[in-house]
């Protein structure tokens, strides 16, 4: 079987050499493993940063050792002492591999949602799908009527926040994104009130054609410019819920932080950065309210999917340059 390793810690914007396709074989499962055929991976903006030697809430992905990542794959072989049967469909955290020998406590049968594919659980119905979810709903503590602002808006995350927001009852939903062609998939297919192109900045001065009035919540998925712009924005008491900073991911200095930052006081702003991980709680919530709108067809769920191993470090690559629209899978 194969894997993915990482061959060297990337310098800036990581390259094909920082990886390398290993062979490798497998023991049968021991007491208390799975073995796991996978059938689809998730690529994921968080994993650049584990390919730093930095401490951060998760550890370092290691040297010439295989990475990590969300994984849903078919168990092929119980070991003893375990009681997930053979052919269950589980999701679990070694991707980036065909095969994985996972300890059985440490992977989650899939719940059935109806018309759901494996790689759905790797997007609308699993983490960035409760990302989104927290985000906007717990953090961004969403009022009827109000208008929302997401960056990345046409990403794994940001393509669901749009819609949650919709169905969640806010009055106007803007969003931004890379290309002409994303601009019009968050306008005509995620029925977006209003979205732009960030390359076509500045970004103050997009976002104020598109909510002339200000906005409510900030959603970002980006930083940087787009961050700045939207605290410009943000009327009185408005919510800045703060996923993630893409924009500076592959930056080698540190970038200069939002110039506007006094408006937070005087607009008695709240910005609140999240991890999914702190609303494990919303679980059940999350599974009921989007597995119904999910299974009543009431979601776009757009995906890039690229097939087998091989293409997985060119997904990982394409994700940081924008080449996907919704979430980008691998599957096998
Ligand atoms: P996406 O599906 O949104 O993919 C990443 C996208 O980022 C690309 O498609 C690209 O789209 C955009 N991008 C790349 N470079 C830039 C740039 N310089 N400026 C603006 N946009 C850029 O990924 P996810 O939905 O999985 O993740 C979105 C964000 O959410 C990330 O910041 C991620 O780290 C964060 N996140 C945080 C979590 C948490 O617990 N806090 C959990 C999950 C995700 P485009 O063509 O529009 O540039």
């Amino acid at each position: 079987t194969r894997e993915i390793h990482l061959a060297a810690r990337p310098h800036g914007t990581p390259t094909p050499d920082d990886f390398r396709l290993v062979e490798t074989t497998l023991p049968d499962p021991g007491p208390g493993q799975l073995l796991v055929r996978n059938r689809a991976m998730s690529v994921d903006p968080y994993m650049r940063g584990r390919m730093n030697d930095s401490k951060s809430y998760v550890a370092p992905f290691r040297l010439d050792a295989p990475l990590e990542g969300g994984a849903v794959g078919e168990v092929v072989a119980a070991g003893p002492d375990t009681t997930v049967e053979v052919g269950t469909l589980v999701l679990h955290n070694l991707g980036w591999r065909e095969h994985a020998l996972v300890a059985a406590d440490a992977v989650q049968p899939l719940r059935e949602v109806p018309g759901a594919s494996p790689s759905h659980y790797l997007g609308v119905l699993g983490m960035p799908g409760l990302t989104a979810y927290a985000g906007l709903f717990r953090v961004g503590a969403l009022q009827a009527g109000e208008t929302v602002f997401v960056s990345g808006a046409a990403g794994a995350v940001g393509s669901l926040v749009g819609q949650f927001a919709r169905l969640g009852g806010a009055g106007r939903v803007v969003g931004s994104a890379g290309s002409a062609e994303k601009v019009a998939f968050l306008t005509d297919e995620l029925h977006f009130d209003a979205a732009f192109d960030y390359h076509d900045g500045p970004v103050r001065d997009r976002l104020r054609e598109a909510a002339p009035d200000g906005i409510d919540v900030y959603f970002d998925n980006v930083g940087g410019e787009q961050l700045e712009a939207a605290i410009g924005a943000l009327r009185l008491r408005g919510r800045g819920a703060l996923c993630g900073a893409i924009s500076a991911y592959n930056a080698t200095e540190p970038p200069p932080g939002p110039r506007n930052l006094g408006l937070m006081v005087s607009n008695r702003l709240r910005l609140e950065g999240f991890l999914v991980g702190d609303h494990r709680d919303l679980q059940g919530e999350f599974a009921e309210r989007v597995g119904g709108w999910f299974a009543a067809g009431d979601l776009v769920v757009r995906e890039t999917v690229r097939e087998g191993l091989d293409s997985a470090v060119g997904a990982f690559l394409g994700l940081l340059a924008g080449e996907n629209t919704g979430k980008m899978v691998v599957t096998f």
